[in-house]
């Protein structure tokens, strides 16, 4: 078997196949390091900055308990402080329960809104329809429309609403309690790539190959093909990168113009290294929500409040970090994009004085979220079983586009469910059942 990536998802894959006995199998992995998307970075400075804020929870057994293992007691345990920046201030996260904190013309509104709440006569058509029916028009245009812009690069009248499941908190169980993220861990040192580096660790050595890039590959001869044109047969191909890229790669006209269709977001992550302490409003934050222009980030995250190990020095130092998404119809340039994230620091009073920066480190995530567009599935559809037909396993956060099923513990688990599926028939639940995966209580571990 060949796998193609070593982010969670090919890490999985290849670490069942090893758990269950089978020696015959190869990683190939485009970059220098194990991680993907889950990857860290340490930078000049000695600041550590992972690829946008992760962190790490699950409602898998399997995976809680290989985290376990892997780090051993290594982990930071932190319980959520979450804020949402409105109106000149930080107002705990999930706003819909902290409308007190806001100014009372705003505060109003958003319970005029809610007042006004009917149950509607149709299912929502798009994620924009789903927002006004489930928070009324108050909330929805002082936070939740303008916010889900701005983090998706796309109208959320574009969206489909069905991926939500427990990642927006409804007015109903918003508690500052509500959701599977309101405790989670971090690596003690290491960033969250630490996770990743580890279990790579224990595979055998020869068969994990980093800087191979599979330029192109051969579906009738069942082979993948490297820049320098050697070539290495598979049986079956699990494949992790971007679905679009493999279509491309493998050349398969018929299936283009679908994978084409496909829609995705990308995401510049700006890591700031600052001299001092965070200031007492930060001390304790661990990621700010930002919907309005007064600065190009949607997202801010107190990387030094997760571990005191992300800094070089941390009675000298802390440190933020910054994600701003880009899309066709939301264009970022790169030139300016530095100096706009300083001055929006400086507008959201994050930081209060340029001098504070001690180093900037960025990096930009071609393909950083997968969009669920509202013809998504009916592409996915004829997709997947086309490759399937091929043996190509296309799985992962942008193997199988499911934007619901893909975070860190679903993207090992989509490895592990398909290895298990190859070799002994079970079904791919995390890729097939994203409601039933993500629904309250412990999954519990295969066989
Ligand atoms: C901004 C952001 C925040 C996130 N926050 C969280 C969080 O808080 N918690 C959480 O659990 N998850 C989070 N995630 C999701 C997490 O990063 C993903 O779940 C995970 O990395 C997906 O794993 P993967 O293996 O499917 O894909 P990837 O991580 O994308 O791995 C694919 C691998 O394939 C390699 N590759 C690509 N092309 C080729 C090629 N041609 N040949 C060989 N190799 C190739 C790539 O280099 C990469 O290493 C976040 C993601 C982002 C972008």
């Amino acid at each position: 078997m060949v796998i193609l990536g070593a982010g969670p998802t090919g890490l999985g894959a290849a670490h069942r196949l090893a758990e269950r006995g089978h020696r015959r199998f190869e990683v190939y992995e485009a970059s220098d390091r194990v991680g993907g998307l889950a990857a860290s970075h340490t930078d000049e400075a000695g600041f550590v900055w992972d690829m946008g804020g992760h962190v790490q929870f699950s409602r898998y057994e399997y995976f809680r308990d290989l985290m376990d293992e892997l780090l051993e007691g290594q982990w930071l345990r932190h319980d959520r402080v979450a804020s949402v920046w409105m109106a000149g201030r930080l107002v705990p996260y999930p706003l819909q329960q902290h409308l007190h904190d806001l100014p009372t013309d705003m505060r109003e509104r958003c319970e005029r809104g809610l007042a006004n709440l009917e149950a509607p006569d149709s299912t929502p058509a798009n994620f924009r329809e789903w927002i006004l029916a489930t928070f009324g028009a108050g909330i929805a245009e002082i936070f939740m429309l303008p916010y889900n812009e701005k983090v998706w690069a796309y109208p959320p009248e574009q969206l489909s609403h069905h991926w939500i499941a427990d990642r927006v908190a409804p007015i109903a169980a918003a508690t500052v309690a509500w959701g599977p993220n309101r405790q989670f861990r971090f690596p003690e040192r290491g960033g969250t790539g630490e996770i990743w580096r580890r279990l790579a660790a224990r595979l055998p050595k020869s068969q994990l190959h980093l800087r191979r890039e599979v330029v192109a590959i051969d579906t009738r001869a069942q082979e993948v093909i490297f820049a320098d044109k050697q070539r290495r047969h598979y049986d079956r191909l699990v494949s992790t990168i971007p679905l679009d890229s493999l279509v491309t790669r493998a050349q398969l006209a018929s299936l283009k113009p679908l994978s084409d269709a496909l829609q995705y977001s990308s995401v510049h992550v700006i890591g700031v290294g600052l001299h001092g302490q965070p200031p007492p409003h930060l001390a304790k934050q661990c990621w700010m929500y930002f919907a309005g222009d007064d600065c190009p980030f949607y997202r801010a995250t107190v990387f030094s409040n997760y571990s005191p190990n992300n800094v070089p020095d941390p009675a000298r130092h802390w440190s933020l970090m910054l994600e701003v998404s880009e899309s066709p119809v939301k264009p970022v340039n790169q030139e300016t994009l530095e100096s706009c994230v300083i001055d929006g620091l400086l507008a959201t009073g994050l930081i209060t004085a340029r001098e504070q920066v001690a180093s900037v480190w960025r990096t930009r995530l071609e393909h950083g979220y997968p969009t669920p567009s509202i013809g998504r599935d009916a592409l996915l559809e004829q997709i997947l079983p086309a490759l399937d037909e091929l043996k190509i396993y296309s799985r992962g956060r942008f193997g199988a586009w499911k934007y619901e099923v893909s975070n860190q513990d679903h993207s090992l688990m989509q490895g592990v469910q398909l290895v298990d599926r190859l070799l002994g028939g079970s079904a791919e639940v995390t890729l097939h059942d994203p409601a039933v995966v993500n629904a309250p209580g412990l999954r519990p571990r295969p066989e």
